[in-house]
């Protein structure tokens, strides 16, 4: 069986047409991410610094199938990674918080919220309010985008998508 990054990305090569309505919501998704990266970043900017407990640890480093999905539908490429100590800082982490744009990073990054990061959101209620009606909004385009994959996967391929490993058990 094919990688499952290639497989997901040859499969956007020879349907685009089919598979519009999936990068469409792709770019709805990567929208929803920059109208709330500002609010993130002014609270991340102000509690992580001070965190004991910093969560960029290399095992969050990589994409999952459904990431690969949304970053096949931008028309984009994975991004390397060294395979690393899973409990060391991640790769990607800088002196300044993260190297990679939020909108691509991996899913498991951008929909995580420690306790911490919350009450800094909650004490803003009005941008907290906005970020949350907007969060709910990007989660069901997300749902939707993969439900529409999927269903285009079955309809040309004749097949349910199995590919439900994450990348990290491959050599990109
Ligand atoms: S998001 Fe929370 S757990 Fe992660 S580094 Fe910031 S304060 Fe720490
Ligand atoms: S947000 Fe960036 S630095 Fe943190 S775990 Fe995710 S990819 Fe790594």
């Amino acid at each position: 069986m094919n990688k499952p990054q290639f497989h997901i990305e040859e499969f956007f090569k020879n349907n685009k047409k089919d598979l519009s309505k999936v990068i469409e919501l792709s770019l709805k998704v990567k929208e929803g991410i920059e109208e709330i990266d500002p609010f993130i970043h002014q609270n991340t900017s102000v509690v992580c610094p001070e965190c004991e407990k910093v969560c960029c640890i290399n095992r969050h480093a990589y994409y999952n199938s459904e990431d690969l999905i949304y970053i096949y539908a931008l028309g984009l490429t994975p991004h390397k990674y060294k395979h690393l100590d899973d409990k060391e800082p991640c790769q990607f982490l800088s002196g300044n918080g993260c190297v990679l744009e939020r909108s691509i990073r991996p899913s498991g990054c951008n929909w995580y919220f420690c306790g911490s990061l919350y009450d800094s959101m909650e004490k803003i209620p009005k941008e907290y309010t906005e970020f949350d009606e907007t969060l709910r909004y990007l989660a069901e385009a997300w749902m939707e985008m993969i439900k529409e994959f999927r269903k285009k996967y079955r309809e040309i391929a004749g097949d349910e998508m199995l590919v439900t490993d994450i990348v990290r058990n491959y050599t990109l």
